[in-house]
């Protein structure tokens, strides 16, 4: 076989295409990740790994890169300031955190920390996250923008957050919400600022398209912004108007669309300024897309333009109608998340088993029949198996769909036994990888063999939860790169998909990133029973933290943040633990504590009846007791 390059499995995995450079192969074929995209500065994923195993913190685990998070700040706020200059703007530039992209304390400081000297606030999109931006240690100059639904509740608190001298704007999304501000106004002094979210004519591209246009669930329209000035006029509070934003949607692939969002908000603000509102910010929303897949592309999985693009787009099209409408150029706050958070955290999974596709029917286990003499559909498949050529293999698949079926009516009605439809129907995905492999060989694949060798796949069982690590997969179809964390310099002879350990068949990972297409399976090594086999599912660091949920009660995965410093060491800066069974059972309202009493009870009567010896009886109490203290996955 020809040698298996570090090159080869660089490109295999596209790992150059989505890895923003934060991502590599070491010479001994172990995934890295440089968290400042310096060469000298790696993290040795399976060796991290190895050593939180050791240090009993098993997989699945959830590792955070906090220096990517800066680096990942430092392109944002870079890049605008960059534009700034280059077209001479005058107004400066705010970005504020969603927090609802990850909400993790841990991450949320960090982003703090490192965006405190550009001014990086947050965004509140709820009550809770509200309570959580104000006390937050951000740069006094950082903005906490509001957005989300809002009730007096809502409003009171952020007036609180003023009264702390916080920069809070609170967004009006819906008409009534205005009433709740004039009121409140009415009986404070010092009050938030108030920002209006535009319904854009424009819309977004991708999969969060709704989110943008005249149909979207948020925003204001034309003449309810109008009516809006007319309100705060009237209530003598206009001077408090000083945001307008708007929000296309998440992930928008294509630049054209954001240019045109863009040119039509500043157009909306110039007009407003013209009619003496005095707008300081032009909030243009998040939507700065990730290139999931490296193929810089409009499709789904990518975006179709760069992050220094993006920022000048953005700068360029709003000075240009600022200056068309001789109006002051706003500062321009961006609500960047999935651009921030999304390639600093990866889930280390390892595989439990590999399952050949079909599940195990890969060929007869014995080499004589069950019976003698066969039955003859059982002849006429071993004929079949024995004489298929790439000649000929095209008819005698078929010929071997036909003896199937025929198998099987005959078993129905009695006349095969158990072992002989074992024989035959293992005898048949024989048969079915013998085609595929013929038909790979011709020019054209027709659709039945492609569909064919879809079946065929093998499945990799994984210990994790889609549903609590990766859920935009399953919800969504979204598309993350999954990579061997070791043995990449050997050739991976398999091809598979990925399936958890949830007892629900949506629990499974089938589409991969691909350059120009999605994989249906993924190139990943034979599975050796007894030695650790770990993948890592990347770019999981925005959305999929915080909205797994616990299908089946697993819960969250243990967890560790590491950074590399500069002479190349790697350290563990902090360990969380993933939930506990007691934790999840707990969630839904089960007691633990009233469970092991109750199994107590059970125990007795049985230790009483005289089934069980009165050690046994303790014994199994004792085992059901510790067992709520286990990590939820499979150890
Ligand atoms: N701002 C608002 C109002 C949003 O609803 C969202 C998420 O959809 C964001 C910002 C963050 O978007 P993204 O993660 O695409 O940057």
């Amino acid at each position: 076989m020809e040698n298996f390059t570090l090159e080869d499995a660089t490109n295999l995995y596209g790992i150059d295409g989505w890895g923003a450079g934060y991502f590599g192969i070491g010479n001994d074929g172990n995934l890295v990740v440089k968290p400042t995209r310096e060469d000298s500065l790696k993290i040795d994923i399976k060796a991290a790994v190895d050593s939180l195993v050791a240090k009993n913190l098993p997989t699945p685990l959830l590792l955070r890169f906090p220096q990517v998070l800066e680096s990942q700040v430092n392109d944002l706020c870079t890049s605008f300031a960059r534009a700034i200059t280059e077209f001479g703007y005058n107004g400066r530039f705010r970005p504020v955190f969603p927090i609802k992209v990850n909400q993790t304390a841990s991450v949320v400081s960090e982003l703090l920390r490192t965006g405190y000297k550009y001014g990086l606030g947050l965004e509140a999109g709820s009550k809770p996250e509200l309570l959580a931006a104000i006390a937050l240690n951000a740069s006094p100059d950082s903005i906490i923008t509001c957005n989300g639904f809002k009730d007096r509740d809502y409003f009171r608190t952020a007036f609180r957050a003023a009264q702390l001298g916080r920069k809070i704007v609170v967004v009006i999304e819906k008409p009534f919400e205005l009433a709740h501000y004039i009121a409140l106004a009415k009986e404070h002094a010092v009050r938030p600022h108030v920002g209006f979210r535009v319904r854009l004519h424009a819309r977004g591209s991708g999969k969060w398209e709704k989110s943008g246009g005249f149909t979207s669930k948020f925003g204001l329209n034309t003449s309810q912004l109008l009516e809006g000035i007319s309100e705060l006029r009237a209530a003598g509070l206009l001077d408090q108007l000083k945001m307008f934003h708007f929000h296309l949607g998440s992930q928008i692939t294509e630049i054209r669309r954001i240019k045109t969002a863009v040119k039509e908000a500043a157009r909306i603000y110039a007009k407003a300024r013209k009619m003496g509102v005095e707008i300081q910010y032009l909030n243009v929303g998040g939507g700065l897309g990730i290139d999931y897949d490296g193929s810089k592309t409009s499709s789904d999985a990518s975006v179709n333009y760069t992050l220094q693009e993006y920022a000048n787009d953005v700068v360029y099209n709003i000075k240009d109608v600022c200056n068309n409408e001789n109006v002051p150029e706003p500062d321009i706050v961006s609500e960047s998340g999935r651009a921030l958070v999304a390639y600093h955290a990866m889930l280390v999974v390892d595989v439990l088993a590999e399952m050949g596709g079909t599940n195990g029917n890969t060929g007869p286990k014995s080499k004589t029949t069950p019976s003698e003499p066969n039955p003859k559909v059982i002849d006429e498949l071993l004929y079949i198996d024995g004489n298929m050529t790439v000649k000929n293999f095209r008819e005698l698949y078929h010929d071997a769909v036909e003896q199937r079926d025929e198998l099987f009516s005959l078993f129905n009605i009695g006349l095969i036994s158990l072992e002989q439809r074992a024989f035959g129907e293992n005898l048949f995905w024989r048969i079915a990888q013998k085609a595929v492999r013929h038909a790979k060989t011709q020019k054209y694949v027709a659709d039945e063999f492609q569909d064919l060798e879809e079946v065929l796949h093998e499945k990799f069982v994984c210990n994790f939860s889609v549903f609590q690590s990766i859920p935009d997969h399953w919800a969504l179809d979204q598309l993350f790169p999954v990579v061997p964390v070791h043995r990449l310099f050997e050739r991976p002879t398999r091809r598979g998909t990925l399936v958890d350990i949830t007892c629900d068949s949506d629990g499974e990972i089938d589409k991969f990133v691909d350059l120009k297409d999605i994989k249906k399976a993924l190139e990943l090594h034979p599975f050796q029973a007894g030695q650790p086999y770990y993948l890592a599912l990347l770019l999981i660091g925005a959305y999929q933290d915080v909205m797994g949920d616990l299908h089946n009660l697993f819960g969250t995965a243990n967890e560790a943040h590491l950074i590399v410093g500069e002479n190349g060491r790697v350290h563990t800066q902090m360990v969380r633990r993933g939930n506990v069974i007691r934790e999840t059972v707990s969630v839904f309202g089960y007691d633990p504590a009233s469970l092991v009493k109750q199994v107590e009870a059970m125990a007795e009567a049985r230790v009483k009846e005289g089934a069980l010896k009165e050690k046994e009886g303790k014994l199994i109490v004792q085992e059901y007791r510790a067992a709520f203290d286990a990590y939820t996955y499979l150890t």
